[in-house]
């Protein structure tokens, strides 16, 4: 199953459904950072947790999240946009955790004291910024709390990640439901109903169910439209440019130093692994523009 997304929308009731299945992008992630079996559920969750997110972005929109907390993992960073491409990374891949009654334990990796910031940019100035403390650090009710806390929309949020004794990911995706005002009483207890009796998600993927399978055993009985499906994939926005931008936000007297001391510099993109290499004459030539930058500032600051 390819990885993509589904939204729905119900036809009488103001409630909107998505489902996603995110298994190969998840695999790819985490073996990309040599993720340990918890780290992966956890990059997998908050990854799946960001594409579901998506659904409610409009064009060349953006969404970010960040889980920070008390745990070995330290932090969780995903950002994702509105063409379905999804990155993220974790703050220490190789932490773990023992389990917890026979589960990967993502709560107790991450931690539960510690904050979820949902960043969007909606291309008009300011981003939209939203922070919450976490619920329980298992990322799906996290996301749920935001949406009920800082955009008051009640939501249900399910994700899922089942990570293979090999370290392979064989089945990652969920779902992610509101109801917008006016909500109807009648539609809620019966989405409430529902979604106490679906199967987890992983075991629902396991046995060959789609993203629309899932919206269906959601919505039975709730009359529904397919709006759309969208193409999923793990893709990197990194370029030199931007990692050359990292390097000026550095300073000029740590570029200097390290044409001193590396003659040289190795940066790594956080999300792709990918190393972009700086010669001595790349960081000579960028610390000529930042001094000229510097030289300028200060010639406006006379006038
Ligand atoms: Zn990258």
């Amino acid at each position: 199953m390819k990885d993509y997304l589904v939204r729905v929308i119900g036809i009488k009731a103001n409630v909107l459904g998505f489902a996603c299945v995110t298994t190969g992008l998840v695999n790819e992630a985490c073996h990309l950072h040599g993720a340990s079996p918890t780290a992966c559920a956890a990059l997998g969750r908050a990854i799946t947790g960001g594409a579901l997110m998506t659904a409610l972005l409009k064009d060349n929109q953006r969404v970010a999240l960040k889980f920070e907390a008390d745990g070995p993992l330290k932090k969780i960073i995903v950002e994702a946009d509105s063409t379905g491409a999804v990155r993220g990374f974790v703050g220490v891949p190789e932490a773990d955790v023992p389990l917890k009654d026979g589960k990967l334990d993502v709560s107790g990796l991450l931690g539960r004291d510690g904050f979820l910031t949902v960043m969007k940019d909606i291309g008009l100035g300011e981003p939209y910024k939203g922070i919450v403390k976490l619920r329980t650090g298992g990322i799906a009710e996290d996301i749920a709390f935001y949406f009920a806390e800082s955009e008051q929309i009640p939501s249900a949020v399910g994700l899922g990640v089942f990570v293979e004794p090999s370290g392979d990911i064989s089945a990652a995706g969920g779902f992610l439901v509101q109801t917008l005002p006016p909500s109807d009483e009648e539609t809620v207890d019966r989405l409430i109903a529902r979604l106490e009796g679906i199967a987890p998600v992983t075991e629902m993927i396991r046995s060959g169910r789609t993203p629309e399978d899932t919206l269906m055993a959601i919505f039975e009985g709730i009359p529904y439209h397919i709006l759309d499906r969208r193409e999923l994939r793990l893709d990197c926005a990194c370029s030199r440019d931007r990692l050359e931008r990292v390097l000026f936000s550095l300073g000029t007297r740590e570029i200097a130093a390290l044409i001193e001391e590396h003659g040289g510099a190795e940066v790594t993109c956080e999300f792709c692994r990918t190393q972009y290499h700086f010669s001595r004459e790349d960081l000579e030539r960028l610390l000529a523009e930042m001094k000229a930058g510097e030289e300028e500032t200060r010639g406006e600051g006379r006038d």
